[in-house]
């Protein structure tokens, strides 16, 4: 039987092997290991390549949304509204600075953050944290009217969207990070853009804020020794930087594929049992992170699954309006349906750069099979 993986990072190294190999020889040989020199050159080539001014490289996803909310003042009694379908770093920082997550529905089609339920708390927000699910786009345009008219920031989750594109209502072309105030990026392996170990970046065209987000990573320094303010730690890591700037070369082309790859799933999977395909379109080019179905029969499915040897995944089975981390909100699951229905139904089918398009047919075959013997 074939084992396909979900993800296969080491497929991704093995084609950059000696070029990744040399550049980490390179810190090592330096032993610059803390702010070297590809720290600086990977963020000026980040925010190229995401059309901002400034990238500022940090330790995490996590921490750079941590270090977004922080450098926009959010603090003890604020509430930062977040979708209640997403993994849970997207929240978790609002609680580090005694701020309270305000949990949000999501769109039933898309899974990000719906517009109309996000206009229902915006008066009551002091930011809004969209995410680009699966690296698809967020209804920017339609968010940033309502956040904007109530003159609050948003912050772009786009942890799973490095390159993801959406087109602004003036007609031009931006991408994930690009869009919104702030921009907050995850370099963890698995990523659209991985690291060889935990890695972040935040975006943005505010120098100001950049500056801010600078010295808040680095202990709140101004020079060696003169901290303005009490900081963090939250550094990207040298070797780090040396890693991700071999990789981001071929990044745009391993969109490509796995836009590619996520077309010849469509095309097998159309009108396959009561599967909802990704949704597309609206302006919004997404860089499929994660390939999501929903079903009905999702846990039946994904058994079918595993027993093939396919490892097929769920990103989410438990909202975060059900965390336990959460009770203490206090929150209705009914304020929550469209989140509650991804969470029961969403099943993310194997999807990398490196995997045979072969293969896609063979994971087809078997959600067909699944799908005929169950009627
Ligand atoms: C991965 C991820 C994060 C957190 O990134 P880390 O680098 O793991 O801290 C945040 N938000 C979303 C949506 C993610 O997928």
């Amino acid at each position: 039987m074939t084992e396909i993986p979900l993800v296969d990072v080491k497929a991704g190294y093995l084609r950059q092997k000696d070029a990744i190999d040399a550049a980490i020889r390179d810190v090592v040989d330096n032993v610059r290991f803390i702010n070297g020199p590809e720290v600086a050159r990977f963020e000026q080539d980040f925010a190229a390549f995401c059309g901002t001014r400034r990238a500022i490289g940090c330790g995490s996803g996590t921490a750079a949304l941590h270090l977004a909310l922080a450098a926009l003042g959010i603090g003890p009694g604020d509430q930062v509204a977040v979708p209640a379908h997403t993994f849970i770093a997207s929240a978790e920082p609002i609680s580090w600075l005694g701020a309270t997550p305000r949990f949000v529905d999501v769109d039933s089609e898309s899974g990000c953050l719906d517009p109309a339920a996000l206009a229902a708390v915006i008066g009551e927000v002091k930011a809004v944290i969209a995410v680009h699910l699966y690296g698809r786009p967020a209804d920017m345009p339609a968010i940033m009217a309502i956040a904007d008219a109530a003159g609050v920031p948003v912050i772009e989750d786009a942890a799973q969207a490095h390159g993801a594109e959406m087109t602004t209502p003036d007609g031009r072309t931006v991408r994930a990070g690009a869009y919104g105030r702030v921009g907050c990026f995850s370099f963890f392996p698995g990523k659209n853009l991985g690291a060889f170990g935990d890695a972040g970046a935040v975006t943005t065209d505010d120098e100001a804020l950049a500056d801010r987000i600078a010295m808040l990573r680095d202990h709140g320094r101004t020079s060696k020794y003169e901290h303005l303010v009490s900081g963090y730690a939250h550094r990207l890591d040298t070797i780090q930087a040396a890693v991700l700037g071999v990789k981001l070369r071929v990044l745009a082309d391993n969109n490509r594929l796995r836009q590619e790859l996520a077309r010849a799933y469509d095309q097998e999977l159309t009108g396959v049992g009561d599967l909802a395909l990704p949704a597309r379109g609206d302006g919004r080019t997404g860089v499929f992170h994660l390939y999501v179905v929903r079903t009905a029969r999702r846990d039946d499915l994904l058994r079918h699954l595993h027993a093939a040897g396919i490892r097929a995944g769920v990103h989410y089975p438990v909202p975060l309006h059900r965390q336990p981390a959460y009770a203490a909100l206090g929150l209705d699951p009914a304020d929550f349906p469209a989140a509650d229905a991804w969470a029961r139904e969403c099943l993310s089918l194997p999807i990398y750069p490196e995997l045979d398009p072969a293969l896609v047919a063979v994971v087809a075959k078997s959600v067909r099979e699944f799908f005929d013997s169950a009627d």
